[in-house]
């Protein structure tokens, strides 16, 4: 058995060193942090920016002052990664994969750390990097093209690690002077992770935000932010008091502005925080499964109490009794902007709270590119991955419960207005299909609350006024601008629209749960015996990427079928004004947008082995047409 050490006396570096690590078979270095030394083997466990673990040999290792010193300007010719040719690298004799897989890593090494004027000529560099052909252990085989053996290392950590230490210690010989391939950060023991994070939170100063690689700017970076910040209340408000007007067609722009005490009532600003605090306690309380999250770059995994289905369950049963109570839900249409401005307040001060705490949060707590160092875009996207109070999570808890099931809750309310206002004894067509088309998407979205953790929300953006606003103002206030337009513009519909509405719907949601299901149940075991089947392409990060089932027919099969979803929210509105349509248009620039942002994303963990699922699956979101 081999015993990491905690300490490492007498070794030259030491755990939490930053160094240049040699990229395995290439002449590249990159920076690298030292994680541990392992006596028996005499290798260094480091970890590159982006979260790959290699074991390296000290002599591969460099101090980083030496390079620091090195002029940045080497020509192309002059550089190490160039001078090894391809006829004369031994790797010519390995799996073609592998060194595709390697050059990926070694590509988003660069881009991660490279700025962006040089970017383009490392990557071609690194893109030529073979890796010398490695004497294959148990272990290293795990790290091979054989999805199967792949999908073990991934899923089944402590097993792995067991034999691994187990090769090491009957073969301590064998791995002198040999790479571990494998990537080592998901096969931590969790008590050793979480042993290893505190001592180096300890060690570490409280705030490191410059340890955040350098990434390009999303959303039009600062600028862009600025920008954001004032368009995205202002266009709320547009909506709010434009789904207010008898005719909300474009000829009436701008809406007449009603005067400034018309936005506020302390009444609603109390429901509001009422209806938060409410939320907050159903999810504190100790019902329903804890899940775990996908590894963080520590290594580490979070635990979420996933029980929204019960909270949506509770606070329907809470409604309807104070309904029973005499409560008038009706007052939410009649107090429509002044409940938005108070949630727009709430967003704004968690936004602020989340960007103080944020600053003395330590680096590796922020999301990749969370630390721009410009104050408003870093306000805007978020800095801290996971933001925590204890173990409540702060971006878990906003991204589904008080707009989420206050979404419903609205939808609900408005379809009382309908009845109100139009003198009716029950709701009419439209609006029962836009409130059950709705309430079926978050329902089932409480139910398969788990599956959230493995969204680009969830595992990469950080937490700040974007995501904050969009959780507590935009969804429960704009995605109910369809059933507020019918309170006072109905739309009688045929049964057989009726009948082909739930269809669409049906249709859309069918393709929206099967590939959010297939991708979920393949991160979180891609060794299940269900999954024996599926095709995917493996990536040097120890992931692989499925390329069969609905993943095979597109790049984002859900975002097909929530797109059919809207669609079918739309329709029920018929096509008198532009404005119910306003999520369907929305909703295609945010996809299509988030679409683009995950390619980059994707590109960087995976370079090669992206491009090569980017060849396979050709088509982004629509089969044929984009
Ligand atoms: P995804 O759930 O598609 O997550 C993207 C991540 O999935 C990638 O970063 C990658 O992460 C992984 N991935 C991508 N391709 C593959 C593959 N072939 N095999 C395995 N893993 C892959 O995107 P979103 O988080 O944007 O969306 C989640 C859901 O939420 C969607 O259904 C979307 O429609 C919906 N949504 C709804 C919104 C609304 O307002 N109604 C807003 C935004 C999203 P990694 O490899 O690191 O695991």
């Amino acid at each position: 058995m081999v015993i990491r050490s905690v300490t490492m006396p007498s070794v030259k570096y030491q755990r939490g060193d930053m160094v240049m690590g040699r990229w395995p078979g290439s002449s590249l270095y990159y920076e690298v942090k030292v994680l541990r030394f392992d006596a028996n083997s005499q290798l260094y466990t480091v970890i590159y920016k982006d979260g790959t673990e290699l074991e390296l040999r000290e002599q591969d290792i460099k101090s980083a002052a030496g390079f620091q010193s090195r002029p940045r300007s080497r020509s192309r010719s002059q550089s190490p990664g160039r001078r090894r040719s391809r006829s004369r690298s031994p790797a010519r004799t390995m799996r073609r994969s592998s060194s595709r897989t390697a050059a990926a890593v070694a590509a988003a090494a660069i881009t991660e750390s490279a700025p962006a004027s040089r970017r383009d000529t490392k990557l071609k560099d690194a893109q030529e990097v073979i890796l010398s052909p490695l004497q294959q252990t148990k272990a290293a085989e795990n790290n091979s093209n054989n999805k199967h053996e792949q999908k073990e290392e991934n899923n089944t950590a402590n097993k792995v690690n067991e034999n691994a230490d187990a090769i090491v210690e009957a073969e301590p010989e064998k791995n002198q002077g040999r790479y571990n391939l494998r990537r080592r950060k998901d096969e931590a023991k969790p008590v050793e992770a979480k042993a290893q994070q505190l001592e180096e939170k300890e060690a570490k100063p409280a705030a490191a935000p410059a340890a955040s690689p350098p990434l390009p700017l999303d959303f039009g970076g600062k600028l862009g932010a600025y920008f954001w910040l004032l368009f995205l209340p202002a266009w709320v408000l547009f909506l709010v008091l434009q789904v207010n007007l008898e005719d909300p067609s474009l000829a009436n722009f701008p809406p007449p502005l009603p005067p400034l005490h018309a936005f506020w009532d302390a009444q609603a600003l109390g429901l509001v925080i009422l209806w938060v605090l409410f939320q907050v306690l159903l999810y504190i309380l100790p019902v329903g499964k804890l899940s775990e999250g996908m590894p963080l770059r520590s290594g580490e995994r979070l635990k979420y109490r996933t029980n929204g289905f019960f909270a949506m369950v509770v606070s329907s049963v809470v409604v309807a009794a104070a309904m029973h109570q005499g409560v008038d839900l009706t007052y939410i249409h009649s107090h429509f902007l002044q409940l938005t401005t108070a949630s727009f307040l709430i967003s704004v001060l968690l936004s602020l709270y989340l960007y103080v705490r944020s600053r003395s949060a330590a680096a590796e707590q922020l999301a990749l590119g969370g630390s721009s160092g410009n104050v408003a875009y870093d306000f805007f996207k978020g800095r801290e991955l996971n933001p925590r109070i204890k173990d409540f999570d702060l971006k878990f808890f906003c991204e589904m419960r008080p707009g989420l099931i206050g979404w419903c809750l609205i939808n609900f309310a408005l379809a009382l207005a309908e009845m109100k206002q139009q003198a009716l004894d029950a709701p009419s067509y439209s609006m029962i299909l836009v409130n059950l088309f709705q309430l079926l998407y978050v329902a089932d979205g409480l139910w398969n609350e788990e599956a959230i953790l493995t969204t680009m929300d969830l595992m990469h953006d950080g937490f700040g006024f974007m995501l904050a606003f969009g959780d507590l103002v935009w969804v429960p206030f704009t995605y109910t601008l369809q059933a507020y337009y019918l309170v006072s513009h109905p739309n009688p519909l045929s049964p057989p629209a009726v009948a082909a509405l739930v269809t669409l719907k049906l249709v859309g949601f069918y393709i929206f749960r099967k590939s959010n299901s297939e991708k979920n149940a393949f991160r979180r075991n891609p060794s299940d015996p269900n999954l024996s089947d599926v095709k995917t392409i493996p990536t040097a990060t120890g992931k692989s990427l499925l390329v069969s089932g609905w993943w095979g027919v597109v790049r984002h099969p859900n975002y097909l079928g929530d797109l059919l979803m809207a669609l079918a929210w739309s329709l029920p509105c018929g096509f008198s004004h532009l404005l119910p349509w306003y999520y369907m248009i929305y909703f295609i620039i945010l996809l299509v947008h988030r679409d683009s942002r995950d390619m980059t994303q994707c590109r960087r963990k995976y370079g090669s082995a992206w491009d090569e699922y980017c060849r396979t699956v050709r088509y982004r979101i629509i089969p044929r047409v984009y």
